[in-house]
């Protein structure tokens, strides 16, 4: 089918929950895919940080085939074998010592706050129960983990929320040390803000929050859903603080593609989830682990963070050059290959001429280009992506 026929199929069959672009991604290689009328685009979207290896990395794909060859799906009523090998991984290159898996970031999340609400129950008394989570977070769109995000925007028209939650504003530990109230049984954060703008926060905040929580005697969960997996340099982004949270959520390129959720604890807090606390049908289903595993592989022993620190730099640096050519740049910021470019314009047709020019980008809160390329892109491919861009801006 055509990109006109296939889009005016999607209006028809498919529910309007997205904005969607007018393009039709019909196949990926490495950093590159190409629509259903074959025109090549450089992916510096990535699926929003999810194949961070590239699209179909010859990896992953191998280990997801050779899965699907050999078993596909069991219930977690038995032992799995390729979820016992992930979750060794993930608990051997991290503070944690137990995982769950999922499908999800959202799915992780609420594994999160289903586990801190149990842990308080048993050990900080009955009435500790709320959960604060920072303004202009992101967490996901169950009901719980959509209450847990502090953006209006994605929370009107669905009320009642579920109660329990209270917000805290970002980057600002006084008013965080006031959220936390003696009803509070953990906080919930984002090591650096994604969908609200790729905000980074000062040096020593999280030492700072984690002293808060420590203080007060709540947990720490980190949703590393978007910086976790090697996005910002580090296999997690907490690591660069040298503290560690009790909980930590993962999911985007935890599968490269492939649907896979995790919420990693330690074993003072995941020794609450006792057979029948929680459950998925999917969740560490060996197809997932499969595709977990070549991930893990990847990023651990084949130089992938080295990569995204080296051309992460570089990436920075070229965008710096373009903010001193064009007054439009606000500021350049990031960590890894995470990286956000605040305008002092709306970025949705910086967006679309980027698209028409072959580069994919996404903006977020209006004016934030968020770049999230995956992990193996090449400062080759850095540089046609800024000439691409700076090419949109000059245009303007
Ligand atoms: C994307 C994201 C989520 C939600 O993940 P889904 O897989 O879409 O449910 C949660 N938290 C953060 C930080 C994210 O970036």
């Amino acid at each position: 089918m055509t990109t006109e026929e296939l889009i005016s199929n999607s209006n028809k069959y498919i529910m309007g929950t997205y904005a969607r672009l007018p393009v039709a991604l019909v196949r990926g290689e490495g950093v590159r895919v190409w629509d259903a009328d074959g025109k090549e685009y450089l992916d510096f979207l990535a699926g929003i940080a999810v194949c961070a290896l590239g699209h179909s990395n010859p990896l992953v794909s191998a280990a997801i085939c050779a899965q699907a060859e050999t078993l596909m799906h069991v219930s977690n009523i038995y032992h799995i074998e390729p979820q016992i090998r992930l979750a060794g991984l993930l608990v051997e290159n991290s503070f944690a010592d137990k995982v769950f898996f999922c499908n999800s970031g959202a799915e992780a999340n609420e594994a999160a706050i289903k586990l801190a609400r149990k842990y308080a129950h048993e050990h900080m008394g009955g009435n500790r129960y709320r959960i604060i989570s920072m303004r202009n977070s992101f967490h996901g769109r169950t009901l719980a983990t959509l209450t847990a995000t502090g953006q209006e925007r994605f929370q009107k028209g669905f009320d009642p929320l579920p109660t329990g939650f209270g917000y805290a504003p970002f980057d600002d530990l006084a008013s965080l040390d006031r959220a936390v109230t003696e009803d509070v049984c953990a906080v919930l954060l984002e090591v650096i803000q994604g969908e609200g703008g790729v905000r980074v926060p000062q040096k020593g905040y999280l030492e700072g929050v984690r002293r808060i929580c420590d203080d007060k005697g709540v947990l720490l969960i980190l949703d590393e859903v978007q910086t976790g997996m090697g996005r910002t340099g580090d296999l997690f982004a907490y690591e660069k603080s040298g503290v560690a949270p009790d909980i930590m959520t993962l999911a985007k390129a935890l599968g490269n593609g492939f649907p896979v959720g995790a919420m990693l604890a330690t074993d003072r807090v995941a020794v609450s989830f006792t057979p029948g606390s929680h459950a998925s049908t999917f969740g560490g289903n060996p197809l997932a682990m499969a595709a977990g595993l070549a991930v893990m592989d990847a990023l651990l022993h084949r130089g992938v963070l080295d990569n995204c620190r080296e051309v992460g730099a570089y990436f920075r640096d070229r965008l710096e050059g373009l903010k001193r050519e064009h007054s439009i740049v606000r500021e350049i910021r990031g960590r890894g290959l995470m990286i956000g470019v605040e305008l002092s314009i709306e970025g949705a047709d910086i967006v679309k001429g980027c698209m028409e020019r072959g580069l994919l980008l996404n903006c977020t809160c209006g004016n934030i280009l968020r770049f999230v390329p995956p992990l193996i892109i090449t400062k080759g491919d850095v540089d046609q992506a800024v000439a691409i861009l700076g090419g949109v801006m000059q245009e303007l």
